[in-house]
């Protein structure tokens, strides 16, 4: 027996359910998300009858969109591309009967129960809990050749991509605790890493900046900020420019790692949740659960520290169960 709806019929069935504008809706679990996190909250709610409704915002599939190989999820064994990965997580969505929405979440009040979420500046959604899943996004420099290259040479995770990079010689921008990571991780994997910073001192922890400083194949380039990033199908190089003197240097580079931090995507909630200093959701230790009863975050937007695919899953997981638990406590 089919316990489930076929996939055909899926999409066709949740747009029928939209509700008219202007008219509040009121839902039991609405997720503000398409990445993983989202979709694997979407999962796990959908099973546990709360008819969940996720909105996709402007990144329906969320960051993975605009990778190519991902081949560190598992389940994957011959890796997957990253659209086609997040094609399956919303087929799994929406095979429990999620209710997936185009639309960005642009304003919510938390002030009070049942929570306020407004769609598109006018629709009003009036949720019993709402799951957060709205990511990160990394910083870039703002090169034009960076964005040629995005995907070919260039790449904002080097535990995404390091890989790639075998053996190779590399460079990543940034002074800070990402930059240092980033730096040491490929230091494992490629020949040589090109740490580049803007300044005569790493902003990153000590304790990171001295273990920069005794692998042997890190070399720093202090007072460097990259101006150019060159090449032909891919990356081959990268210009620096001293910025005491001017003078500009070329280095030899297969891959250009830009750790220049991220940006949560939480500004909307920032009148109501509790952030950390660069934005990111704080959830109280060993849950999804936020500062605000019935609000729940997953994903990039609450991990300052493992940003995976992976990881996002499975706190979109933890955020589904939490509000599952909650509605029945406050039911
Ligand atoms: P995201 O994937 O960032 O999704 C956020 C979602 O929220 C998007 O759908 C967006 O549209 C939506 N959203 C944001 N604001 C709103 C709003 N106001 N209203 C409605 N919706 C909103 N990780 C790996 O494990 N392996 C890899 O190989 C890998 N490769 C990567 C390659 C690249 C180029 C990048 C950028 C990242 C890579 N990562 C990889 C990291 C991985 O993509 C993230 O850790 C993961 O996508 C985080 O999932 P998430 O669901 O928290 O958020
Ligand atoms: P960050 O601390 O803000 O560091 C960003 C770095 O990028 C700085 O060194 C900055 O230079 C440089 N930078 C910014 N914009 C630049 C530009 N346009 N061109 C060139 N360089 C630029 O960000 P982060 O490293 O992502 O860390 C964010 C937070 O997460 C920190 O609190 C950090 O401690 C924490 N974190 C912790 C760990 C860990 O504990 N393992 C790992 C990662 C992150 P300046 O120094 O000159 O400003």
């Amino acid at each position: 027996m089919k316990l489930f709806k076929p996939m055909e019929n899926l999409e066709s069935e949740a747009k029928k359910q939209v509700h008219t504008e202007g008219e509040a809706e009121k839902v039991r679990c609405l997720i503000i998300g398409s990445g993983p996190a989202g979709y694997t909250a979407a999962i796990y709610a959908a099973r546990a009858n709360l008819k969940p409704v996720l909105y996709e915002g402007l990144q329906p599939g969320g960051q993975l969109t605009t990778t190519t190989e991902v081949e560190n999820y598992p389940g994957y064994p011959e890796g997957v591309t990253g659209p086609v990965m997040m094609d399956d997580f919303k087929k799994q969505a929406l095979r429990f009967g999620t209710d997936c929405r185009w639309g960005i979440a642009t304003s919510v009040d938390f002030s009070a129960h049942p929570h306020k979420v407004i769609i598109d500046e006018k629709k009003l959604i009036q949720a019993d809990t709402v799951i957060i899943a709205t990511g990160a996004t990394a910083k870039y420099m703002g090169l034009e050749s960076e964005k040629k290259f995005m995907g070919f040479g260039v790449s904002a995770c080097a535990t995404c991509d390091g890989f790639f990079y075998k053996g190779l010689d590399v460079a990543v921008v940034g002074g800070g605790d990402t930059a240092a990571e980033e730096a040491l991780y490929l230091a494992g994997i490629c020949n040589k890493v090109h740490l580049i910073h803007r300044r005569g001192e790493l902003r990153a922890s000590k304790i990171m900046a001295e273990k920069i400083t005794k692998t042997k194949n890190i070399e720093v380039h202090w007072f460097s900020i990259p101006v150019e990033i060159v090449g032909d199908q891919s990356v081959n190089g990268v210009i620096l420019k001293d910025v005491n003197t001017g003078k500009e240097t070329r280095l030899d580079v297969s891959g250009f790692f830009v750790a220049i931090g991220h940006k949560p995507n939480s500004e909307i909630f920032k009148d109501y949740l509790t952030l950390d200093s660069v934005g990111y959701i704080k959830t109280k230790p060993d849950s999804s659960k936020t500062n605000v009863e019935g609000v729940f975050a997953c994903g990039d937007v609450m991990d300052p520290v493992y940003r995976q695919a992976v990881t996002a899953a499975g706190t979109g997981c933890r955020a589904a169960i939490d509000a599952e638990r909650w509605l029945s406590e406050n039911r």
